[in-house]
């Protein structure tokens, strides 16, 4: 069977109780920017002044619906089950969620994040430092696999912090090393629940990472796609749950930003590129490609008009990826 290793998870009672919370706004007609509906603010969650004082800074003016939905539900404490496409500001709901609700200072290991590769674990742990900044004593490290776990235990054992970010792998070896103190969780996020989870070898850890933890804890979930599979499988996971699924395209475009495109023949890319780059003003362009032969090819174009371009791509290590310089 698929999903045969389910059967493994904790089972919880009332199942059928569980299903009667289900929230749903799927096919609900809402306007779909980040003015969200009725225009709300942060102002209506009544969140710390610390953190508003963050939300300003990043600019943020209005919720988008995901924050407008789960937002509420997740500082109450519940667990969540929430998809909406990428971009719509998942992150910010667990990140002001649980920042909000964690005491200052708070222990070591209470709150755990999961996500299924280093960029996204690394990208969380960003964004927790940024809401985090005027939040006294809360910090939050990143483990990853792919680097030495001595210099992981060093951290923890030299500066442990309160909120633990990482890929299933790293953190379920901290925690078979008994350097990570699971049994502390009080928060269990999973980011990109659906990737995590469908990869047998990836499942595995988080199930028994999961098993580790309290039972009594706030398990929220999150994804930009969840199948009928996935879904009742993320359901092993939690306890009268709130469930969010916005999956209207509509609400998919961010307040204020334009798109356009240019139908061109695969010939006339390169020229079109350069041309717009010229005529555009930017502080920072981010290019996307196909494949890592075409990032290099690309890349040289851009260096040879006289542009300060660099290839991002797998060929690189880790620490290339997160620290470069334009060529
Ligand atoms: P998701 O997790 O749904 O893919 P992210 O949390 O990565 O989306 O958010 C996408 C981008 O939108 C990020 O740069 C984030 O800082 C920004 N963002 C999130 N919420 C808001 C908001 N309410 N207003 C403006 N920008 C936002």
């Amino acid at each position: 069977m698929q999903y045969e290793q389910t059967a493994e998870l904790p089972e919880y009672e009332d199942e059928e109780k569980q299903q009667e919370t289900v929230k749903t706004t799927k096919g609900e007609v809402r306007k779909g920017n980040y003015s969200g509906l009725h225009s709300s603010g942060f102002k209506d969650f009544v969140l710390k002044a610390e953190l508003m004082h963050a939300i300003q800074d990043c600019g943020f003016e209005h919720p988008s619906e995901v924050q407008q939905e789960a937002l509420p539900q997740a500082i109450l404490g519940t667990d969540i089950i929430c998809q909406a496409k990428s971009g719509m500001g998942k992150t910010a709901v667990f990140v002001l969620a649980l920042l909000q609700q964690l005491p200052t200072p708070a222990e070591p290991c209470t709150v755990l994040v999961l996500g299924h590769t280093r960029e996204l674990a690394y990208q969380i742990k960003n964004e927790f430092e940024r809401f985090c900044r005027y939040v006294k004593g809360t910090k939050a490290d990143v483990f990853y696999g792919g680097i030495p776990i001595s210099g992981d235990i060093k951290r923890i054992t030299d500066a442990p912090t309160p909120i633990i970010v990482g890929t299933p792998g790293r953190i379920l070896a901290l925690a078979k090393k008994q350097k990570l103190a699971v049994g502390n969780i009080k928060y269990f996020v999973m980011d990109e629940c659906d990737k995590m989870l469908e990869a047998v070898d990836m499942r595995a850890d988080v199930q028994a990472i999961f098993k580790l933890t309290p039972r009594e804890k706030q398990v929220m979930m999150f994804s930009a796609t969840m199948n009928k599979e996935i879904r009742s499988v993320c359901r092993k996971f939690v306890q009268n749950q709130v469930e969010i699924f916005i999956d209207d395209d509509t609400k998919l475009t961010l307040h204020g930003l334009q798109q356009y495109y240019v139908r061109l023949a695969e010939a006339e890319k390169n020229r079109k590129l350069v041309e717009l780059l010229d005529a555009l003003q930017f502080n920072q362009v981010v290019i996307f490609v196909r494949s890592v032969p075409r990032a290099n090819e690309l890349n040289k174009i851009l260096i040879e008009a006289g542009f300060p371009s660099t290839a991002i791509h797998s060929g690189l290590s880790q620490e290339e990826r997160y620290y470069f310089e334009p060529e």
